[in-house]
């Protein structure tokens, strides 16, 4: 504390703000460094169906892993990677990688469904963003209909008439697209339903507390019933228990991605996962 130390509040508030700057230095030479030496990892997880708990697709992660370092997560570098404009390289090599091991999931029969991959805002503005996504599609021998493109609230409703252009841009290629952490941001519902999307991602702040708030219970309930009127599939992000995962379930939710089932994981450990069998959930134990 910067009195206790016998400074003033403007010391302690230059030190704090130093600090800040130091690190995001130290972060951004961290991330220029893992571009140059190829250290991104893709982790994968499971999304599930929530009337029979088995694996229906997947989402890739993002992290770095610095030898000597350790693991940082994408929360902590995604922001300053869009800031610098690393985002491009960063997001083009996720989504190569992905592809890469996807298409071999696919091949060998170990998976099917579709792979997630997560777009920030500097990525989803650039405008060859289709071509550039089908190219890599194309060079890596991934069927477009495998791949699932998730945007956030936030991104689409900063320019929400050129969102759609782009959006409509990807469907038309059969990718998949999704709106991610809905509920966090402010989607006007009169753009919800012009948006060519499939899926609705329900942020984990809203699943978090749902069987202990009626009204968090509620507002997941509205969503689900909203999201279905516009033919919209519903995942659940952030499911820790079974009574979120059963209570999800009666209220119509199909899918659900969390901790329960299982957390990102490294491609090995995701292909021995999906191999191990499922334990059933209580309600289908009872039918
Ligand atoms: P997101 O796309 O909403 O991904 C969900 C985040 O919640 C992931 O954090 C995941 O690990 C975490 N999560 C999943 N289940 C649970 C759970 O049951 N409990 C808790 N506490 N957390 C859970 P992660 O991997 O740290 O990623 C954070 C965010 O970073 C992502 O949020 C996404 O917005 C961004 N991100 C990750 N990978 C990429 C990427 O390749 N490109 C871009 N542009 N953004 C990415
Ligand atoms: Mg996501
Ligand atoms: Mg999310
Ligand atoms: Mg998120």
């Amino acid at each position: 504390h910067a009195k206790s130390r016998g400074g003033n509040g403007y010391q302690f508030f230059n030190e704090s703000m130093n600090k800040n700057a130091v690190r995001r230095l130290q972060l951004e030479n961290q991330l220029r460094q893992a571009l140059r030496n190829n250290h991104l990892q893709v982790h994968y997880q499971p999304k599930v169906s929530l009337k029979t708990h088995q694996f229906v697709g997947l989402e890739a992660l993002v992290r770095l892993d610095i030898p000597g370092v350790g693991i940082i997560s994408p929360a902590e570098f995604i922001p300053l990677a869009e800031e610098t404009g690393l985002i491009i390289d960063v997001g083009e090599r996720v989504l190569r990688q992905t592809c890469r091991d996807m298409r071999e999931w696919v091949a060998s029969g170990a998976v099917d469904g579709r792979v997630a991959v997560n777009l920030s805002a500097k990525q989803f503005l650039q405008p060859d963003l289709t071509q550039r996504i089908m190219n890599i599609l194309d060079e890596e021998g991934l069927d477009p209909k495998c791949l699932e493109l998730e945007i956030t609230e936030g991104v689409v409703m900063e320019d929400p008439e050129r969102a759609i252009q782009i959006m409509t841009e990807l469907h038309f290629c059969g990718i998949h697209l999704a709106l991610d952490d809905f509920g966090t941001g402010y989607s006007s519902l009169a753009y919800l339903k012009r948006f060519p999307i499939q899926t609705l991602k329900i942020d984990k702040a809203f699943i978090d507390d749902i069987n202990g708030a009626e009204r968090d219970r509620n507002m997941v309930a509205s969503i689900v019933a909203m999201a279905h009127n516009l033919g919209l599939d519903v995942v659940a992000e952030g499911v820790v228990n079974a009574a979120q995962a059963s209570t999800l379930h009666h209220l119509n939710c199909e899918f659900a991605q969390g901790f329960l089932f299982a957390q990102p994981l490294k491609r090995d450990q995701f292909l021995a996962h999906i191999k191990t069998p499922v334990k059933k959930p209580a309600h289908v134990l009872l039918n």
